[in-house]
This record gives structure tokens, sequence and C-alpha cells, in this order.
């Protein structure tokens, strides 16, 4: 079948991997003139199967009203005069409960599984080394309050098959002794070992690399203009070179869209609807001055809410999540003021081990923004949309690095006529899919 994908994000870049696993002759069209060069870029490495609960839970919305004002808040709603942003709002607001919230973390840790199996398959596959980590994921807690809490998580992850243990302060030093001078304000924390952590653009561009040598087309440099609807299919796809300016239409059987954010408007422009919106967030690239200081175990840390993972001779911090439209900018005072958090955060938990100097003190660090693809549920649109031969792979959110080749994988598996061996609703094709988002991807 002749497939056209497009986005060359973690997400498409993996789909195109697997169908053409598949034998489907695949061509993937993306703007920018490498694969990940857009939210797949300089995330917070982690693949998270076990740390996946969604933003959406009992506690949310008082957080989030909580936080409206702060501009170091770790999740932020600034309010737009946008309908679709108020949609997803509202939808978010449905999933606040604990039956959503479990129905949710159920999905997600299906798919984390599924997808750890891709993960390790293709890495055997193709031998791409990415600083890849496997050394776990640990957790730690500065507040008596949410490390009590922490322990009914690990409960409901452990429900589910994933092995989080609760740990205590000396335990987690002995998994991870770097944060030993942090030790004093630490209360406990839990611990995954089947997590591991690694670069999602390096494994990205790699496998980009591995499908072309085999045979797949990537049109970098070329904007996604319009998709073009006639007799209920998309009879073309219409792009446009950056560089010459010139024009084409290109036709497939089936098109995939893995445009990460940018799909919500694409796919609306057909009559597909997705509960989907950009969730800002923000990283710091640090070079090790200590590196024999610095941990080896991927971390998150509860009282900001940010993840650090090393990789090689750097450490990169990430978080902040901002539902505050397209805006990709760095320099505004909010983002300048997220940027500043993260670097003050890391001399704190990890005094001296990275140079967190400013370009202006004779530092190097590489600050980076995302907009990741936000669902109300957390849970990523995978499957088909009423619209024939128009598939969707998107919505990843926080855990796109975390699904991406499992995601893949399986939207390769439905597009060659396979059922993925998953408990997973997947679009268009499945009853277990909350109706909320069944009914969003309605097409007239
Ligand atoms: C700060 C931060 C930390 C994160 N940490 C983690 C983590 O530790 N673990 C984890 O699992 N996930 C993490 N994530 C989430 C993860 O990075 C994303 O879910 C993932 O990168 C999304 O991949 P994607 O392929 O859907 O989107 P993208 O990588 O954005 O790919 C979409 C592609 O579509 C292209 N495109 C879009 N529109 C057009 C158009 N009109 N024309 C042509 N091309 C177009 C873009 O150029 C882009 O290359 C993090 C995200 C952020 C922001």
């Amino acid at each position: 079948m002749k497939v056209l994908v497009l986005g060359a994000g973690i997400i498409g870049t993996s789909t195109a991997w697997h169908l053409l696993e598949r034998g489907h002759d695949v061509t993937v069209v993306d703007r920018q003139p490498d694969a990940a060069l857009e939210t797949s870029f300089a995330n917070a490495a982690q693949i998270s199967v076990s740390y996946c609960e969604p933003w959406a839970n009992r506690d949310a919305p008082a957080k989030l009203l909580k936080w409206m004002f702060r501009n170091d808040a770790p999740l932020l709603f600034r309010p737009h005069l946008d309908w679709q942003q108020w949609r997803w709002g509202l939808q978010f607001l449905s999933q606040c409960n604990d039956t959503a919230f479990e129905r949710n973390v159920q999905q997600l840790v299906a798919l984390g599984a599924y997808s750890h199996a891709a993960l390790k398959d293709v890495v055997s596959a193709t031998g791409i080394s990415y600083n890849r980590l496997e050394r776990g994921i640990a957790h730690y807690f500065t507040d008596q309050k949410s490390f009590d809490a922490a322990a009914d998580a690990a409960q409901l992850m452990q429900k589910y098959g994933v092995q989080r243990q609760v740990v205590s302060r000396d335990e987690l030093l002995r998994i991870e002794p770097a944060f030993q001078s942090f030790a004093h304000r630490i209360v406990g924390g839990t611990y995954t070992a089947s997590d591991e952590s690694g670069d999602a653009r390096v494994f990205t561009q790699e496998l980009a690399r591995r499908c072309a040598a085999r045979g797949v087309q990537f049109l970098f440099g070329h904007d996604i203009e319009r998709l073009d609807k006639a007799g209920g299919i998309i009879a073309g796809v219409a792009v446009a070179d950056r560089a010459t300016g010139a024009r084409r239409n290109l036709q497939a059987d089936a098109i995939v869209v893995a445009c990460g954010s940018y799909s919500a408007p694409l796919l609306r422009s057909v009559g597909v609807n997705l509960a989907l919106y950009p969730g800002k967030g923000y990283s710091a690239t640090f070079k090790l001055k200590r590196p024999e200081l610095a941990p080896y175990v991927s971390t998150i840390d509860d009282e900001v809410k940010c993840a650090m993972s090393r990789l090689g001779d750097e450490l990169r911090v990430a978080g902040t999540i901002e539902l505050n439209g397209f805006d990709l900018s760095l320099d505004t005072p909010l983002a300048r003021a997220r940027c500043r958090m993260l670097a003050e955060r890391i001399e704190t938990v990890l005094p001296g081990v990275c140079d967190t100097r400013s370009e202006a003190e004779g530092g190097n660090p590489r600050f980076w923004t995302g907009l990741r693809p936000a669902t109300p549920t957390n849970i990523p649109y995978i499957g088909r949309t009423r619209v024939r031969n128009l598939w969707v792979n998107a919505g990843h959110g926080t855990l796109g690095w975390t699904h991406g080749a499992g995601s893949g994988k399986a939207l390769a598996e439905l597009i060659s006529g396979q059922r993925p061996d998953m408990a997973f609703g997947f679009c268009g094709m499945d009853s277990t899919r909350q109706p909320a988002l069944t009914g969003s991807l309605a097409a007239p």
C-alpha cells in the first residue's frame, strides 16, 4: 500500500519504520530539515512506562486555580478567547475523578508496556545508540503528604502490573547516591527499575536514516498546506517546498497525520475534531562539571515537577506545562522565569555538578521549549478517522517518547489489517474508547 506519513517526530518516524517493516511504500513529509526538530527535540528523555499518571485527577482543578497566577507553576492554564482551549479545558475537567483516572491509567500502562517491548525490538534490530541508560526511574518527595499519597499511586500501578516500589530516603540514596547533598530535604521516594532513559532526538534521527536507507522517501523542508477531501476520502495532500516555493499534490492509499499539536488544526479542516491542545514545556541541558557526582538514574523531582536525565556528559532537566496556545517563545518574562527555575533547581539538588552559568557569565546552557500534543485524558489518538483513508497518530502529551515505538507499531498494524495485541481503545475501531473522544473524532 502507498502510505503518506505527515510529520517526522518520534511518532511519524516510528510509524514509517513499522509500515516499512510490513512492506508498505512510505513517504514522510515534514517542514523541518531533519526528523525530530520540534517537540521530539529536547524532551526529558524518560521512557517512563510506569510514571504515566494523567494530569487529570481529582485534585487537579483546585491546583490549577491555585497556580493560575504563578509564573513558576508546574501546570499553568492561561485562558484565551479560544473555543478550542475552553472545549479542551471542559473535557479535562470531566476527567478529574477517580473512575476516569483509573481507566486512563489502565490504557496508558497498556500502551507503555507494548511500546517498551517495541522499542527494545527496534533497538536490537537497528543497533541505534542514543545515550540509553537502563537504570530505572526514581521519584523523590520533599513533602510528607505527597509522599504518603505516592503509596496509593504505587498500589494502583502495581494493580496494572507496574513494579513501582515505595522506598525510604536511605533506599533512594542507595539507588542513586548523587542526591546525597539534598538528602536533608528528601522524605522518601518511589522507584521503578524497569524504566529507562535516552535521547529521543538522536534515536528518531537515526531511525529516520535507517528508514531512508531502506527506501522510505523523506520530503523534508516541505510545509503541509492542505488536505483535499473529495468523495469521502483524502484525494490529495498539498505540500510546498520551503526553499523553492514549488507546490505539489501528493496522493496515497492511506494518509497518517502525525503532526503533534498541529494535527488538530489540520484535521479540523476536513471535519475531524480532536480534543488536542498544545502544552508548552521547557528543558535545559547543561554540561557536567563533575560527571562523577551526576546521577545515572533518571529522576523526577516532585516538588517542582521536573524530570532530569543524564545524556552522556550532559544533564537534561525538563518540565512544567503551560496551556497557553501555540506560542514557542523563550524570551518572554514567563518563559525566562521557567527556564531560570530549572537552572536554580539543578543547583539546589545537585550543587556544583553542572555548569549552570548563563551565557553572560561564560556558560553554555541550552534552553528549549516544545509543545506537547496534549489530550484531556493523556491518551493519544491512534487509529482511523471517519474519513476512510485518513489515519491519526497524535496526542501523546507528556509521553510521546515513551509511547513512540509502540504507537508507530500499533498504527502500522492497524493499517495492515491486524489487531495490535493490547487493551487499548483505538480510534474508529474500538467500542471501549471513551464516548467523549469517539464523538470528537466524528467527521461529517
Ligand atoms: C519539556 C518536555 C518534556 C518531555 N519529556 C518527555 C519524557 O521524558 N518522556 C516522554 O515519553 N515524553 C516526553 N515529552 C513528550 C514528547 O516529547 C512528545 O509527546 C513527543 O515528542 C511528540 O512527538 P510527535 O511526533 O507527536 O510530535 P513532534 O515531535 O512535534 O513531531 C511532529 C512533526 O510534524 C511536523 N509538522 C507539524 N505541522 C506541520 C506542517 N503543517 N507541515 C509540515 N510539517 C509539520 C513538525 O515539523 C514535527 O517534526 C516531553 C515533552 C516536552 C515538551
